[in-house]
């Protein structure tokens, strides 16, 4: 008997989980994705994208048309509702029955929750944003330029960070820097608060070290035009914003009754099973697994796995491989072992290379090596992602 397993979302995660299984899978059996949008979008490259790196797509979006692996079937709907007692997804189309599901829907943006968002802030989280944000920092002489974190939890914690030192090499390369502040502020209490206050402390160093204005603890309450109000009633000028949106789950994954109270789907930290609650390790269904930036993991020191398409890419090879295991009658085995590894941008052509284990107790192991090119062109290597999954 043929197996139906289904990817939902066709992100970083979810076509990493649909290559293993269709690596693994034989050809009657059948892996299907179903992503809302015609192409996949690679989020890092936005930061290439914003310092004028990237003039075009290539190496940011590519169609899903374009995959090379022919055999891998993609299904161009939404997902309206995930019925998981019943392993059921109902799309904007149809209705599918699967034996497994793997659920890699990424966290949505919401950047209309925040007042004067969309009017006035350039979204670092989009493709479009990244691309107007270059058009702007091209033509900025002079003034201040702010690096706005909305909410957390966000997708890659250092980005905001690293736009801030592209943002400070761009203008040193222009020659504008002198006229020109560059403040970045967050609802954190120092930078990657996951990776504990020890690195929090270097990133502030760093920034320090760059010039850079660096406000912690400032949560937002509203943007106008050149001005932000903060909830502790504080306000600031800006003359050009960079924002990095609200994230929360995507919609359908809320509808369906899979998140708690962490506002993600709880997953087991070493084998993605979606759970009761985030705090607790009871599986709550059979083959329906949460990975990447849907899934809520707790960590031993309180705080939440941060959202990083590393790991994504490592859950996703350790659910494939459980559920062929679980196909076959065998022991699913494999363990996602919570370590990454980072490639920090500070500009001067340089990253640093960041290693973390998560899953250390007490708290999470997180080391920042010094800036190199070798790791700036480290960096870059994930990239290589487009020319082995699609014909460009
Ligand atoms: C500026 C920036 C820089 C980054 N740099 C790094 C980096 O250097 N290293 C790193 O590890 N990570 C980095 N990240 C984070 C990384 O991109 C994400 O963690 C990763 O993409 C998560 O993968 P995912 O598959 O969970 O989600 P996503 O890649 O977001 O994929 C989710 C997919 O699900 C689809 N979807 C959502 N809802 C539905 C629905 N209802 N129906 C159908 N489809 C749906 C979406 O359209 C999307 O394609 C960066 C992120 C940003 C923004």
């Amino acid at each position: 008997m043929t197996k139906t397993i289904l990817v939902l979302g066709g992100g970083w995660g979810g076509l990493t989980a649909a290559h293993a299984l269709r690596g693994m899978l034989p050809a009657d059996y059948r892996v299907a994705v179903i992503e809302k949008r015609k192409s996949f979008v690679f989020y890092p490259s936005f930061l290439r994208a914003m310092i004028g790196e990237k003039k075009d797509l290539t190496h940011i979006e590519s169609p899903l048309k374009n995959l090379l692996r022919k055999d891998l079937e993609i299904i161009n709907e939404e997902v309206i509702r995930i019925d998981p007692a019943n392993k059921t997804v109902y799309t904007s189309a149809q209705t599918i029955q699967a034996d497994f599901i793997v659920i890699a829907m990424g966290a949505e943006l919401y950047p209309a929750t925040i007042p004067g968002f969309n009017e006035y802030c350039l979204n670092l989280y989009d493709t479009k944003g990244a691309f107007d944000i270059y058009e702007k920092l091209k033509n900025f002489t002079k003034g201040k330029i702010t690096i706005l974190v909305t909410r957390t939890p966000f997708r890659c914690p250092p980005a905001p960070y690293e736009a801030a030192f592209l943002t400070d090499w761009f203008m040193r390369e222009k020659g504008n820097r002198k006229d020109i502040e560059i403040s970045v502020y967050s609802p954190e209490k120092y930078p990657m608060p996951s990776a504990g206050s020890q690195v929090g402390e270097l990133f502030v160093q760093m920034l320090k070290g760059h010039n850079i204005n660096f406000y912690p603890e400032h949560s937002i309450k509203s943007i106008g035009a050149n001005k932000i109000s903060f909830a502790n009633n504080t306000e600031i000028t800006y003359d050009l914003l960079i924002g990095i949106p609200p994230h929360g789950a995507p919609k359908a994954v809320v509808d369906s009754g899979l998140t708690d109270t962490s506002g993600y789907i709880p997953a087991h930290p070493q084998t993605m099973q979606v759970l009761d609650s985030v705090d607790e390790l009871t599986t709550r269904y059979s083959g329906i697994f949460a990975i990447g930036d849907t899934a809520a993991i707790r960590l031993l020191n309180g705080a939440f796995l941060p959202k990083g398409g590393v790991f994504a890419e490592e859950e996703a090879h350790t659910v494939a491989r459980n559920i062929v295991a679980q196909i076959k009658g065998e022991k699913a085995a494999a363990q996602f072992n919570g370590k990454g590894v980072c490639y920090v941008d500070v500009g001067d052509e340089m990253a640093a290379e960041g290693s973390g284990d998560f899953y250390a107790y007490p708290a999470p192991i997180v080391s920042l090596e010094p800036p190199s090119k070798e790791s700036r062109k480290a960096k870059h290597e994930f990239e290589r992602i487009f020319e082995t999954w699609f014909n460009q």
